[in-house]
């Protein structure tokens, strides 16, 4: 057996048997509440009945999907890894990007240190604009659902995976595609039997359905019977989530919008303020690229403190701080962010201008997340865990933590 893994300040020991953790996209806690007091969780019923070890933690603000994912694989927060959106203005290039490149991570992932010292790995992840970051440096298995049928032995370490799987790809706009994450995982478990895997589902369900839903149901019911199935293969398994989710309209159905740069147009001219929503990805048709988290860019003629009380009183507005405020109070990397960091309420997102979103593909009223109200998330673990400080603030982080340390 191998000695305890130091990755980025933290020790982590040895398994000696597999360990998952799930990243649940988008998952409220009410989704389990509603799919359990349903009925058709049976597994999960059973870890909140006291069977397994239940806490509710903060994810890392904002809570999108990226930021949150490397922090759980690298068990830090962004200020450490780097990754503080999907999309964010990289000053140095003077142009607005994708934050997928695993260029931008400022560390290493667990996952990788586990691989490097002899582990066997695996990763699957929903969608593949992930799939590069979490697989930063590991050797192993790393895949997405989305391009499953272009895995090759080489660049994803296994070959043959929709044969495996036994379902075509889904569309990546589908429950399918999460599906396919955990039917991927249990195959996996049955053959491989990897010692540390990481699966990453996708929220297109959770963007359309509120918890309690039939559509939400089915989608916990599912994945309730691969995690019964991971924990009858004698796996820990962990499960958190990357963000929560709330719905973002009024009663009309209508998203409730401050369409900030045209706001800030009208307040300041156009082209003075710059307004970046890092939610921004190449998938925005279930969201509208509309979440409850901004950073805006300003030239130093304007006078900052003026403009952050004008935005801080518009009605929809939760928070506004200054970089350095935002960056200390949300641990993120003061260089990647803007000079104002302007967050939403629980009911209402933050757009760029009208004209630059597509709302037509939103054919419910708009759920979406990444602010303070989708911050809190579940953390369920298949396994009594060693007791623990009653003060400590649990974040999605410490999965491994719980799954490698902690878990009895
Ligand atoms: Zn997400």
């Amino acid at each position: 057996m191998a000695a305890d893994i130091s990755v980025n300040g933290r020790k982590y020991r040895w398994m000696d048997h597999p360990v998952v953790a799930v990243c649940v996209d988008g998952c409220e806690f009410d989704y389990i509440t509603a799919a359990v007091a349903a009925g058709v969780a049976p597994f999960l019923a059973r870890l909140l009945a006291g069977e397994g070890t239940c806490f509710i933690g903060d994810c890392v603000i904002p809570s999108f999907t990226n930021p949150n994912n490397l922090s759980i694989v690298t068990g830090v927060p962004p200020a450490v890894h780097g990754i503080c959106g999907n999309y964010f203005f990289d000053r140095e290039r003077g142009e607005e990007v994708m934050m997928n490149d695993p260029r931008y991570l400022r560390c290493g992932t667990i996952l990788a240190a586990f691989s490097d010292a002899g582990a066997k790995v695996a990763v699957i992840t929903a969608k593949d604009k992930l799939r590069r970051l979490l697989g930063y440096k590991m050797k192993g298995i790393c895949f997405s659902s989305e391009k499953a049928d272009q895995v090759t032995l080489a660049e994803n370490g296994i070959e043959h995976v929709l044969e495996r799987v036994g379902m075509p790809v889904p569309s990546v706009y589908s429950a399918a595609l999460s599906e396919f994450v955990f039917v991927a995982g249990v195959k996996l478990m049955e053959r491989e039997r990897p010692d540390l895997m990481y699966l990453s589902t996708t929220d297109y369900i959770q963007h359309k359905a509120a918890p309690g839903t039939p559509l939400a149901n089915d989608f916990y019911a599912m994945m309730d019977k691969h995690l019964a199935r991971l924990d009858q293969l004698g796996a820990t398994v962990v499960l958190t989530a990357d963000h929560g989710m709330n719905a973002k309209h009024g009663a009309d159905g209508k998203p409730n919008v401050v369409y900030l740069q045209d706001v800030l147009d009208g307040w300041l001219g156009g082209a003075v303020a710059r307004v970046i929503l890092p939610i921004t990805d190449p998938y925005v048709v279930h969201h509208g690229a509309l979440g409850s988290f901004a950073l805006v860019y300003l030239p130093e003629s304007v006078d900052q403190r003026a403009l952050r009380d004008r935005i801080a009183a518009l009605p929809a507005i939760e928070v506004v701080l200054p970089r350095a405020a935002a960056a200390e109070r949300f641990e993120l990397p003061p260089d990647r962010i803007g000079d104002v960091v302007v967050i939403s309420r629980k009911d209402s997102v933050i757009g760029t201008s009208a004209g630059r979103h597509d709302l037509s593909g939103l054919d419910v009223p708009l759920r979406s997340h990444g602010g303070l109200s989708e911050q809190k998330v579940p953390l369920l673990v298949n396994r009594k865990v060693a007791e623990q400080p009653a003060t400590r603030r649990w974040r999605n982080f410490d999965a491994f933590d719980l799954g490698l340390n902690l878990a009895r």
